[in-house]
């Protein structure tokens, strides 16, 4: 019995040991015949499947373009962004960072959604070289800095919008 048990707890710990924390920022192209609908629909989905798999994240959409952080369990992690390539909800989708993280980033959301308005409008233009907002040809540290600041952004003016 004591045996049975210190071999479970041993394969717990080795199990948690193979957990490797990640954080994917991607940007893709809004499909031409995107509603607000569908919006709706992929906030549900994404909640209801996120918190199955331990991901949490922050979905932005602006000037044409998704721009979103997935972070959790490498695995799971990779798994649901091969979903989300597959969706023609959107297309040329581009992995802008890919990296192993200490800790989470967006732990109060399994996945915050934030629409680009007057009232961020400056915050995403400080990351644009040019006068239009392109997340397809950010590098990877702008992208990682500039979710970051729409995540703090997002919580000063009262939490990402629901949406539901
Ligand atoms: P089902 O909901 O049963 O869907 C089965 C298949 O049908 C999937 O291939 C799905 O893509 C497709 N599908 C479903 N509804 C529609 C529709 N209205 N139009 C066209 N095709 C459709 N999912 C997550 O789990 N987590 C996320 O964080 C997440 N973020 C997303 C971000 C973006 C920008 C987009 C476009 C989608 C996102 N999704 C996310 C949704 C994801 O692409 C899949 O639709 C979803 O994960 C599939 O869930 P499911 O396996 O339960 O299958």
């Amino acid at each position: 019995m004591h045996h049975r048990v210190a071999c479970e707890d041993i394969f717990l710990e080795a199990q948690n040991a193979m957990t490797i924390l990640v954080r994917l920022i991607y940007a893709s192209k809004v499909a031409p015949n995107f509603g607000p609908m569908d919006m709706r629909d992929i906030l549900q989905k994404s909640r209801h499947n996120n918190i199955g798999s331990g991901i949490t994240g922050l979905l932005v959409m602006a000037d044409g373009y998704f721009f979103q952080a997935l972070e959790g369990d490498r695995m799971a992690v990779h798994t649901t962004y091969a979903k989300i390539l597959r969706d023609p909800r959107h297309t040329n989708s581009v992995v802008l960072s890919a990296t192993e993280i200490e800790k989470r980033h967006f732990t109060d959301w399994s996945m915050g959604y934030v629409l680009s308005t007057e009232k961020n409008r400056p915050l995403f233009m400080s990351y644009s070289a040019d006068k239009y907002f392109d997340p397809l040809s950010m590098r990877a540290q702008a992208a990682e800095s500039l979710l970051t600041e729409i995540g703090q952004h997002a919580r000063q003016i009262g939490g990402s919008e629901s949406l539901t």
